[in-house]
């Protein structure tokens, strides 16, 4: 299932993360900005208890969030450019990092670096701005089931259509959330019309 994010304001922090006149000061904020959008749309499932409370008026029943810990697991390097958004929003967010590379010959995922908290019972979410091929977020999610995640998510900010079957077609389990979906992968595996190299559009490297 793929859930993508219907909101003019996404629609106005995509068009300016695409401007390749954009600093890295703004696509940092811009990032985050839209991150937090994410963050709550592909949260809005979470459980809610029943708490009574009392206003300066009057007793009232309110709703807090149920104890549902959340993982959030970024994909390196570009992926820790959305963890700061669910730390923000959330009390009790726990986050995990998976290092993939591409290989920039054959596009290819390589695996170099994996550090996850507890996992089972757990809403977890790997978050990896851009899903291109698909390889690396599809061998990310391999990682955190191994590693007991019982209904991970993936949540990125733009996708190829590629990117999408790719992560459809290995794991039909898992939702994935998008900020936008996009036309097409380039012949060097780049989103079109995407936004270049998120990770060095973030980082000016
Ligand atoms: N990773 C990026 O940063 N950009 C793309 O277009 C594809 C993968």
């Amino acid at each position: 299932m793929t859930i993508v994010l219907e909101h003019p304001l996404a629609a106005h922090i995509i068009t300016h993360l695409r401007d390749k006149t954009t600093k890295p000061a703004t696509f940092r904020t811009l990032a985050y900005q839209l991150t937090l959008m994410l963050a709550i749309d592909s949260t809005r499932d979470l459980s809610t208890e029943a708490k009574e409370i009392e206003t300066p008026l009057e007793a009232t029943a309110g709703r807090v969030l149920a104890h549902q810990p959340i993982v959030v697991v970024a994909i390196l390097r570009a992926g820790v450019a959305m963890v700061q958004p669910f730390l923000d929003l959330f009390p009790d967010v726990s986050v995990g990092y998976v290092g993939l590379e591409r290989d920039h010959a054959t596009a290819a995922a390589r695996f170099y670096y994996c550090k996850l908290p507890p996992l089972a019972g757990r809403r977890v979410l790997v978050v990896d701005p851009m899903l291109a091929t698909g390889g690396s977020a599809s061998l990310a999610i391999e990682l955190v089931k191994k590693a007991g995640a019982q209904a991970p998510r993936l949540v990125s900010i733009i996708a190829a259509p590629e990117g999408v079957a790719e992560v459809s077609g290995r794991h039909p389990d898992v939702p994935i959330h998008l900020g936008v979906l996009d036309r097409a992968l380039n012949a060097r595996k780049y989103i079109l019309p995407g936004l270049g190299d998120f990770g060095d559009r973030l980082y000016g490297t």
